[in-house]
């Protein structure tokens, strides 16, 4: 054995014969590492054992003398799986507490004497009695299911008062507490000394605070709390922005953990507005990874997970496991009990990567056995028939202003096809911002309308319903069209009562064939005649309920849902496995690509330089900021901020308008509206302009603080223009000199792509940006499966559709407890999915 761990085994005995009152050496066992640390890096000792070492012995006089035996024995424990050879523990430590271990742990440590054996198993969740009603013990070898439908009061120690505090948690049966996932966890096991983190590191860090000073910044209208932590190898420094409250809840000489990224502030590594908690002693000593829960008023973190220790050590292996065995096998998924108890009280962080892996899987195979239920579901009702001949199809499309895509024709195809099949149809079109998704949806209503049926379009602002609006008369009304302008009619929310009244009229006589509009459109009182076309565009702005809402207002109406987000294909498959996809990904021809730069801040002056020529040339202007005002976040350029030093300064000469979210909604319409009538030459903003706004006339979009935005934002700002013929500019400038060479805002200066920025989104950090958590839709219901992990959903996916076609209502007996499971998963309030 290596000479420094010699000289720990020594006192460590010395220690535990001194029963842990921490003198086996004069003031104190963390004196040893003055030399030790130094010592053990000389014998080629690994850093994490050293690092394990360090910190167990920098907080050892702070805990108690039983504490102490705990964590010098898990220390030991550590110490032996890197060294087996000091595997063996120092042999009077090896039982230094006063009670007898479990017959089972003597067992296993017994075993270890002649073979090292991963700590995990060493650590197992001590047993803890087992729930005292007789009636749920016996229903454990029976019928798990019904026994995990047990109160929680059958538990030892959760009495009328604690149950209470739990089902504020949403706990109320065993099962549920099976199922209520750490929101993270504490690995003791790998935590990273401060001296190797490197920039970017999602990591947890332990330290003691050293000291905490809280600073005024701007002026003295925010403040910032600095803390420093240290742990040994180094120091590290966390900042809260204005929190001040939290400055008297570190104290100094305390032990502290922080979770977070690793940022670079000045050349030094620091960590802005980490999680933390002040480390439970005990954990620390446990040398594994400890989950840590949310929690309610009256729940504390230890009495919580001792309560989950002692239902999952007893149940979690009892859970029947409902997926079939050739399912589990053909997925290599670990089985059900082993995942839940993997996922509340990991042995290593292999397997709790596993345990997420089969949790996961079953909320994707679930959902998208409910999915391709659904669709089938729709598919088994009858959709009225709406063909139309090809030489009138000929006459409307002449009529257009331009001619379509290829792409737009193809989508076109499809719908035609929809309508003409006897089944109600379930379509979502996606293409890119400008890709020309509105007169492929006024075509599909065309049909509808000339076989004697209604048509409804929702839009999410009254701006954009404006403009559908517009397009629809010029579309379907102008020289050559099919319709009379007074059976279009926009339904918004400032329209006059009067004429909110004519057209409720219209709707119910049919004389009106198209409503165009906002949320308006599914107020109780509007009521159609015979609805038979329903248009949602960029669904992701609505919710299922109002989706479902409009849809209701016909008999089985055909629907089509519109999306400018590009969502690569594995995944609409799954968020949107109910539905058909048409895709146009070809943009209108004579459309400019937008010329992308990324600007330093320095540089701020040429971007005013090419704002100041366009609109010399008579076109305008978008600066658009990520936040209201300064207080809300650091260094981000707000747009309220700036719009005085913009008009008053920088552009005297010019008139700008300021459009924020705080303002209601009448007033963001009346500056929008504005804007488009070139009232204004600039239009200062945050992102309240995102969505599919129309004015071909803006050629320069300057997005400042760009790297807060992702990338699907960016996409999104820079589809503002471009829209004409004009070539136009979109300039992103970040907060920092340093993002400039932020992989985000090189791949906007390289692709127009919607498409390609998905994917590149998706690599780089998920689809949880491209898909919104309204446009996720139930797939924000999934508490495990992280819609990022597209292999799992691949996979997921691909076993659904396969039992699908064996058994499509798990009918058949040996699918008995998968139909059981399904019901319970689909039960739990997630109904109608789209
Ligand atoms: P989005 O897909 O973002 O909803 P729109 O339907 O608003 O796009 O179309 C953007 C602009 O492109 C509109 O001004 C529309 O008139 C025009 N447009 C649509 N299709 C074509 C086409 N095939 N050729 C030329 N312009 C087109
Ligand atoms: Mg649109």
């Amino acid at each position: 054995m290596q000479p420094s761990l010699e000289k720990l085994r020594k006192f460590f005995r010395l220690e535990h014969e001194n029963k842990y009152q921490n003198t086996a050496i004069i003031g104190g066992l963390a004196k040893m590492l003055d030399y030790w640390e130094g010592e053990a890096r000389a014998d080629g000792i690994t850093e994490e054992v050293i690092q394990a070492v360090v910190s167990r012995l920098r907080s050892y006089e702070k805990i108690s003398p039983d504490g102490r035996a705990e964590s010098l024995k898990g220390l030991w424990k550590r110490i032996g799986e890197t060294y087996p050879e000091a595997g063996q523990k120092p042999k009077q430590a090896q039982q230094p507490q006063q009670q007898k271990p479990p017959a089972q742990e003597t067992k296993s440590e017994s075993r270890q004497e002649s073979a090292p054996r991963p700590a995990q198993q060493q650590q197992k969740p001590r047993q803890n009695p087992p729930p005292r009603s007789e009636a749920v013990v016996g229903a454990k070898h029976s019928q798990t299911p019904a026994a995990l439908g047990a109160a929680l009061t059958v538990l030892q120690g959760v009495g009328p008062r604690n149950a209470e505090a739990l089902e504020k948690l949403g706990l109320q049966t065993l099962g549920d507490m099976l199922y209520y996932f750490p929101r993270r966890y504490e690995d003791y096991s790998q935590l990273k000394p401060i001296q190797s983190l490197m920039y970017n590191d999602v990591v947890t860090v332990l330290g003691t605070v050293q000291s905490v000073h809280t600073r005024p910044i701007r002026g003295g209208k925010s403040s910032m709390i600095e803390v420093i932590i240290g742990d040994g190898t180094g120091s590290l420094r966390i900042s809260y922005f204005n929190q001040p409250w939290l400055s008297n809840r570190f104290k100094e000489g305390e032990a502290i953990s922080v979770s977070g990224k690793i940022d670079q502030y000045l050349g030094r590594l620091v960590m802005n507005s980490p999680d933390w908690e002040p480390v439970e002693v005990e954990n620390l000593h446990t040398n594994r990874i400890v989950p840590i829960y949310s929690l309610t008023e009256r729940i504390t973190q230890k009495w919580l997970r001792n309560q989950m220790n002692s239902v999952i050590t007893y149940w979690a292996p009892a859970v029947v496991d409902a997926l079939p065995e050739t399912i589990r096998r053909a997925a290599q998924l670990v089985s059900l009990g082993e995942a839940l108890t993997q996922v509340h009280f990991p042995d290593s962080q292999a397997r709790l990567q596993l345990a997420r892996e089969r949790l996961g899987f079953d909320e994707i195979f679930y959902l998208q056995m409910g999915v391709l239920r659904q669709k089938r579901d729709w598919k088994s009702v009858d959709g009225r028939r709406f063909s139309v001949s090809d030489e009138w199809l000929g006459a409307r499309l002449g009529a257009l202003p331009f001619t379509l895509t290829s792409a737009q024709l193809t989508s076109f195809d499809d719908i035609r096809k929809d309508l003409d099949s006897g089944k109600p149809m379930n379509r979502l079109v996606q293409g890119d911002v400008g890709s020309g998704k509105t007169v492929v949806a006024a075509l599909g209503a065309s049909i509808v309308v000339s076989g004697g049926a209604q048509a409804a379009i929702m839009a999410p602002t009254s701006i954009l319903a404006e403009q559908h609006y517009r397009n629809f008369i010029n579309l379907l009304a102008g020289d050559g069209g099919m319709m009379q302008q007074s059976e279009i009619r926009l339904l918004v929310g400032n329209t006059t009562e009067s004429e909110k009244e004519a057209i409720r009229q219209g709707l119910q006589e049919g004389s009106i064939k198209i409503v165009i509009g906002t949320h308006a459109v599914i107020e109780p009182d509007v009521l159609f005649k015979d609805l038979q076309f329903v248009v949602i565009d960029e669904q992701h702005r609505f919710g299922v309920e109002q989706r479902a809402e409009l849809r209701s207002k016909g008999t089985n109406p055909h629907l089509l849902v519109m999306t400018a987000t590009p969502i690569p294909r594995s995944l609409a498959l799954t968020v949107f496995g109910d539905l058909d996809i048409s895709v146009i990904d070809v943009m209108p021809e004579g459309r400019q690509p937008v010329t992308t730069f990324v600007l330093r801040p320095q540089e701020r002056e040429r971007a005013y330089t090419l704002i100041r020529g366009q609109i010399k040339n008579g076109n305008q202007a978008f600066i658009v900021y990520p936040l209201i005002d300064e207080s809300e976040k650091i260094d981000a350029r707000a747009a309220v901020d700036d719009f005085e030093t913009l008009s008053k300064q920088v552009f005297p000469d010019l008139t700008l308008g300021l459009l924020h979210g705080r303002m209601k909604p009448g007033e963001k319409d009346e500056v929008m509206l504005k804007f488009r009538d070139k009232e204004f030459d600039i239009l200062v903003s945050t992102t309240v302009i995102e969505v599919g706004v129309d004015v071909p006339n803006s050629t320069v979009m300057l997005i400042e603080g760009a790297d807060r935005f992702g990338l699907a934002q960016l996409h999104q700002l820079r589809g503002r223009v471009g829209r004409g013929s004009v070539q136009s500019t979109c300039l992103l400038i970040p907060t920092h000199e340093d993002a400039t060479e932020n992989e985000r805002l090189q791949a906007m200066a390289v692709t127009n792509s919607g498409f390609e920025l998905a994917d590149l989104d998706l690599k780089l950090r998920g689809p949880g940006e491209f898909l919104g958590t309204r446009q996720a839709g139930y797939a924000t219901t999934l508490k495990m499966a992280s819609i990022t992990d597209v292999k799992l959903i691949e996979k997921a996916r691909e076993q659904a559709q396969a039992l699908f076609e064996r058994d499509p209502d798990l009918s058949q007996p040996e699918h008995a407890l998968l139909a059981e499971a399904f019901e319970r998963f689909w039960g739990a309030g997630k109904g109608d999915v789209s």
